[in-house]
């Protein structure tokens, strides 16, 4: 990594995961960890980078020398990241955000009555897309693709659909350890293979946004 290129860049990532409430005690969430989002905001915070995280829950401490916003929900995360985003230099979506969420929440716990509630979900904001389509020209953007088919062809056409320059393709494996294999994947065909752990991979990444020509 060239520290000259990261000193003072200005960066956001988004890490964890969301957690989308029915009522005030249950939530529907998945099993993102944060390590990914967090090594990558301390591999930038190393390299000399001005580092905004916006995390959902993950137990984890804010890394030290981070700013670090705390949010629960997929639009609480849009909302942080919308307002992080205004003058940031790279994008790095790497939240486990819930695709969906209940259509409404309840404000009191619900009650057990004799049949089970119906459960209507709707779809929640893509945050990265949205970062990635309000970017100026420029801005470094860069997203994950979980897949469990198909995984090359997948990543690829999320990397087209979110407007990235780099999309990292790996599969449920990878969630939670500190290990994972990943290929790397740019817009111009470019595929690389990776595997070790996650301060490694961050570190790449951060090699391979720095070396996209604008
Ligand atoms: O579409 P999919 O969820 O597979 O895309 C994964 C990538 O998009 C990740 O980088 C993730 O952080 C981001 N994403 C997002 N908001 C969503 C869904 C995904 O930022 N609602």
């Amino acid at each position: 990594m060239r520290r000259a290129f990261w000193r003072g860049r200005r960066v956001l990532v988004t890490a964890g995961p969301t957690r989308e409430h029915l009522d005030p005690v249950r939530y529907l969430s998945n099993e993102s960890s944060g390590a990914m989002g967090w090594a990558l905001a301390e591999a930038a915070r190393d390299a000399g980078a001005r580092v905004t995280l916006v995390a959902g829950p993950t137990g984890r401490p804010a890394p030290r020398g981070v700013r670090t916003i705390s949010v629960v929900s997929a639009r609480d995360m849009l909302a942080a990241a919308r307002r992080a985003a205004r003058r940031v230099d790279v994008i790095i979506g790497a939240a486990a955000v819930a695709d969906w969420r209940p259509a409404r929440t309840a404000r009191a716990k619900l009650k057990k009555g004799r049949a089970a509630p119906f459960l209507r979900l709707v779809p929640n904001p893509d945050v990265l897309a949205t970062l990635a389509r309000a970017a100026r020209p420029g801005v470094r953007r860069a997203g994950f693709a979980l897949e469990t088919g198909r995984l090359i062809a997948h990543a690829r056409e999320k990397m087209r659909q979110k407007n990235l320059d780099l999309i990292v393709a790996n599969s449920p494996s990878s969630l939670g350890g500190a290990r994972t294999r990943a290929y790397l994947l740019t817009p111009d065909g470019g595929a690389r293979a990776f595997s070790g752990t996650k301060r490694a991979l961050a570190r790449l990444i951060l090699t391979t946004l720095e070396e996209r020509r604008d």
